[in-house]
């Protein structure tokens, strides 16, 4: 590669220090650029700051890599100019209380060291919280925290912040107008609160700007979000827009933070996130919508046999790779999985998932899709997702119908318990329903893993003509 004697020697030892601390990155891993590279010559890939580019392969120079824009031109970029887009994680909380009162908080916190503090609900002003401290030989102090434009601050000080976890690592370094420092959290065992830092999209690579973003039509409503078609720098993207930033940022955040480390071709792409005043999620468009509706919509006039079985084996690949990645998906049904141009079906809306190990919170659920254990006991697992599937595989073969129809909703755990199941769908392939059967057993543990039905669906899939 002769072009990149000419590069300045500056630049030069700059590249070599990189190479040295830097792992290969491998076809398919995406980079985002921290700088703009116009580029010296013909093989080489210009592109802006902020840009995703796709690495294609590596080069015999550690410095170079051969990669693709978003727009699909391919050429050279230096890999020092790029970050390898990172996933944001949850921060988690360990003094974080959620609803407790404060004659509660000052029993926890009485005896404790100066400086032992929590934080908690605000019990008056809904939405914001209280940090409750030992200031002196049992006397305890409560602050309130405001939180405001997505933002929280301690009534009465100067200082804003992102998130609660970075408020108290501010007050943990110094008083800054509290009585005294935070010195020790007290934690809340079983706790699995979490956050999310928005700075975090930031330096994964994950943010982009609302004037990249051409807002069109809209094409759905959802629980905090609307959602409209858009496009972004060429493509057709779906945007959701968050209603009410105050109280659902975190939530629709985190099921962002969810999709940034998940990557496959059944589950429904992140694209981005736009943090203005105005929270956006950018995904990717799917032109047919969601599995429900265009079940219902086209029915047994339209929809083949070929078709239900590769609405059925997709799905349960986006739900293998879950699994494989310990996450629990949580609200598997046909309106979650949504269909693109081009008939494959992805698994999409994270907003309840969980890893594994964080699974209690009480909450609604979808009841005619959830298994006994996890509506009963709070017991979410990989098992009880593969119970849903069953139910969604019903879904498939009715052509969209609302499952256990004629049973009130009220009655379908008891029924369920006492050994009903429903019929097999008119038209359903026998293998099919030996599936959905397998996976409503009532013990989790007798239920196959998604693993092994993608199996059982792949070689079905490949005699269904
Ligand atoms: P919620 O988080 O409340 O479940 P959804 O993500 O399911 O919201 O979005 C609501 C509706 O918007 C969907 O049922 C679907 O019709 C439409 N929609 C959502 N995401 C996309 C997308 N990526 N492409 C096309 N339509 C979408
Ligand atoms: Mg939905």
């Amino acid at each position: 590669m002769i072009k990149h004697a000419l590069h300045a020697s500056s630049f030069q030892q700059m590249r070599s220090l990189f190479a040295e601390t830097h792992e290969a990155w491998r076809p398919g891993t995406e980079v985002v650029a921290s700088y703009k590279f116009t580029g010296g010559s013909l093989e080489d890939l210009p592109f802006g700051k902020g840009d995703i580019l796709t690495i294609i392969k590596s080069t015999r120079d550690p410095n170079w890599y051969h990669a693709r824009s978003a727009y699909g031109r391919e050429g050279m970029i230096p890999a020092n100019y790029v970050q390898k887009r990172q996933k944001v994680s949850l921060q988690t909380m360990p003094w974080y209380h959620g609803k407790v009162s404060r004659e509660d908080a000052e029993s926890l916190l009485t005896g404790r060291m100066l400086g032992s503090f929590l934080v908690r609900e605000n019990g008056h002003y809904p939405g914001d919280y209280t940090l409750s401290m030992v200031i002196a030989d049992s006397v305890i102090e409560h602050y309130r925290v405001l939180r405001t434009n997505n933002k929280v601050e301690v009534d009465g000080g100067d200082l804003q912040f992102d998130t609660l976890v970075e408020l108290v690592e501010h007050y943990e370094k110094q008083a800054d107008g509290l009585c005294t420092r935070l010195a020790e959290p007290l934690r809340k065992t079983g706790n699995n609160f979490t956050t999310v830092d928005l700075k975090d999209f930031e330096r994964g690579g994950w943010v982009i700007s609302l004037t990249e973003l051409l807002i069109g039509e809209p094409i759905g409503k959802g629980e905090f979000a609307d959602v409209y078609k858009g496009t972004y720098r060429g493509k057709a993207v779906a945007v959701k827009q968050l209603k009410d930033r105050e109280r659902a940022a975190q939530t629709f955040l985190k099921e962002a933070s969810v999709m940034t480390s998940m990557r496959h071709e059944n589950l429904v792409q992140l694209i981005g996130v736009v943090l203005g005043d105005t929270i956006y999620l950018i995904t990717e468009f799917m032109g047919k919508g969601s599995l429900v509706e265009y079940l219902r919509s086209r029915g047994r006039t339209v929809i083949t046999k070929k078709n239900q079985i590769n609405f059925a084996t997709d799905t349960c690949a986006g739900m293998s790779y879950l699994e494989s990645n310990n996450l629990v998906h949580r609200d598997l049904a046909a309106r979650n999985v949504l269909v693109h141009e081009d008939g494959t079906a992805k698994v999409s809306d994270f907003g309840l998932a969980k890893y594994e190990e964080f699974n209690q919170e009480g909450g609604r659920f979808p009841i005619k899709w959830t298994a006994p254990e996890a509506l009963r006991h709070n017991e979410f697992s990989s098992r009880s997702d593969m119970w849903s599937f069953g139910v969604l595989l019903w879904e498939i073969y009715s052509f969209g119908r609302v499952p256990y129809p004629r049973i009130p909703l009220v009655d379908v755990v008891r029924h369920v318990e006492r050994g009903y199941r429903m019929e097999a769908p008119e038209g359903c392939p026998p293998e099919v329903y030996r599936i959905m059967n397998q996976t409503w057993k009532l013990n989790p543990h007798e239920r196959p893993l998604f693993r092994e039905v993608l199996e059982m669906l792949n070689n079905l899939r490949a005699t269904t003509v």
